[in-house]
């Protein structure tokens, strides 16, 4: 059975616990590997090697560092096919699907090679007579990732590119359902001439990450994952004095006001809700649709779905591969169950495809669901999409500003104007027009709002960098000595 080990100080390290996890090809819904899951001395090893690293790290000039991530760029590039075959092994989803995560964690990896200029501070001479000002950005100390299962290999790309750049040392705790892609990264960052001690891997559980939120050495914790527990890492790193930006599940609202064109609103709906089996933190869940479009909207959103190729991610021609646990995988199809219950109409029932070998369930269409239903109040985070038909644009709105995500939505229109008004009034992070997975370019940051995100910073690009550096303030003159008086004033400037 492959065994997968922490990564400490540079070095692939067996785990010592007695504690392993389970690893299962989703796709067969056989055991793939076994997980070792740390003890907190384990933990404490890697934050210490983190930090007897961190000195010298912090003091490696900006060209270095930004040489090092050149060198990690030119790598995950060449390594893309691997790193993809490793997700689709462990995590189910598609290869081209796994090569686009790859392709959009790299992004980061490329946005960090700037750091020479994203740690630039700013200079006023003569803020006062012969006083300059200045600032510098420094960076924090150890800082740790804790991540999920739908995106192993970008995610933690999300983090530790911007992390490391600005000079810190990093401990990450991925999941530990497909945890085996971090380990290969470990080990691209080691051949891009990375430091020993910069970047560690500590595989687990509850254990761990309960561990990382306490230990006194973690200046900063980044976490990605489901709304109760990023509250809850919240909660407790901010409790312990850590900084933290925490970002949780999402609803995502689709809306189609009546003067879209439909047929490319349901190309849009359909990709994004199905693409990766649904489980995205930015997939479309529900379509809202306005006025009178919803009958045209459904119609030609249940013609698109047969056409979708379920199956192992692994055999090309496949568009959508598995659920990630049997576990998992029931409760999707639960919430179908319950929403046909409370009176939603299953237009396409995906449960036929529960009794295949693996962890599949196929795509599946509610129409007139409501507000009250648990399919459309909690995250299904499955290949699930649920319409609600409302009259008025007023309406729609209403809706996504009273659900309690507010990760992403998307507005499909011809009218500008509309589309303008839709940007301004909505409560959300994240907005896309005529664009259903509006995941930001690397330069912007990604965050949602509400119970998407706990923190005031949001992931990677520019408030990447504020979020993984402190900033320090220096007033400086070089006086004649010979000028120098006892003055119990308040300094002033004028
Ligand atoms: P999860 O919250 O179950 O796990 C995330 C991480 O937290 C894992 O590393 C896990 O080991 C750890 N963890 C789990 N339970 C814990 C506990 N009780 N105490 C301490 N640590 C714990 O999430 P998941 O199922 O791996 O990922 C799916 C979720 O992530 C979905 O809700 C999805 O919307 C969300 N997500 C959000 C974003 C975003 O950017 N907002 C991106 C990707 C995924």
């Amino acid at each position: 059975m492959k065994q997968i080990n922490h990564w400490i100080g540079g070095a692939s390290v067996p785990g010592g616990s007695g504690r392993a996890g389970v690893v299962y090809n989703p796709a067969t819904g056989e055991q793939a590997a076994e997980v070792a899951f740390a003890s907190i001395d384990e933990v404490d090893r890697a934050v210490a090697v983190a930090a007897g690293a961190f000195p010298a790290w912090r003091a490696t000039s900006l060209a270095r560092r930004a040489e090092i991530m050149f060198k990690l760029r030119e790598l995950v590039d060449r390594h893309r096919a691997d790193i993809a075959k490793l997700v689709t092994a462990e995590h189910g989803k598609v290869h081209s699907d796994a090569v686009g995560e790859v392709s959009r964690g790299l992004e980061n990896i490329e946005f960090a090679c700037g750091v020479p200029h994203l740690m630039k501070g700013g200079y006023s001479e003569q803020a006062s007579g012969g006083v300059d000002v200045y600032s510098i950005r420094q960076p924090l100390g150890v800082v740790t990732g804790v991540t999920p299962f739908n995106f192993p290999a970008m995610v933690p790309m999300w983090m530790f590119a911007n992390a490391i750049a600005c000079g810190n040392t990093f401990v990450l705790k991925p999941s530990e359902k497909d945890p085996s892609v971090t380990n290969f990264v470990a080990e691209l960052l080691h051949e891009a001439g990375l430091p020993d001690g910069v970047y560690n891997v500590v595989h687990g559980d509850k254990v761990a990450v309960d561990r990382l939120l306490e230990h006194p050495d973690i200046a900063a914790v980044s976490f990605v994952g489901s709304t109760p527990i990023a509250r809850y890492i919240y909660e407790t790193g901010t409790r312990n004095g850590k900084r933290v930006q925490a970002l949780g599940g999402a609803k995502n609202h689709m809306v189609v006001l009546p003067d879209a064109d439909v047929d490319m609103a349901a190309d849009a709906a359909v990709s994004a809700a199905f693409g990766s089996a649904g489980e995205r933190c930015m997939a479309i869940s529900v379509v809202v649709a306005v006025g009178g479009v919803g009958d045209l909207l459904v119609d030609a959103i249940k013609s698109r779905m047969p056409a979708i190729k379920v199956g192992a991610g692994d055999e090309p021609g496949n568009e959508m591969g598995p659920l990630i646990t049997r576990e998992h995988r029931d409760k999707v199809a639960g919430y179908v169950e319950a929403g046909e219950s409370a009176g939603a109409k299953v237009v396409v029932d995906g449960r036929d495809l529960l009794t295949r070998p693996g962890f599949f369930m196929g795509v599946t269409l509610l129409d007139h669901v409501t507000a009250d239903m648990t399919c459309y109040r909690d995250e299904i985070f499955g290949p699930v999409l649920s319409v609600v038909r409302v009259d008025t644009y007023a309406e729609a709105l209403e809706l996504i500003n009273a659900n309690p995500y507010a990760n992403g939505t998307a507005i499909f229109t011809r009218d500008g104007g509309a589309a303008r008004q839709f940007q301004f009034d909505v409560q959300v992070g994240m907005v896309g027009i005529n664009v259903p997975i509006p995941v930001p370019v690397s330069y912007y940051s990604f965050g949602g709002w509400k119970g998407s995100l706990f923190g005031d910073q949001h992931m990677y690009g520019p408030e990447g960098i504020n979020f993984y550096t402190k900033a320090k303030v220096v007033t400086s003159r070089w006086p004649d000595p010979s000028t120098s008086t006892v003055d119990l004033g308040f300094p002033q400037n004028r």
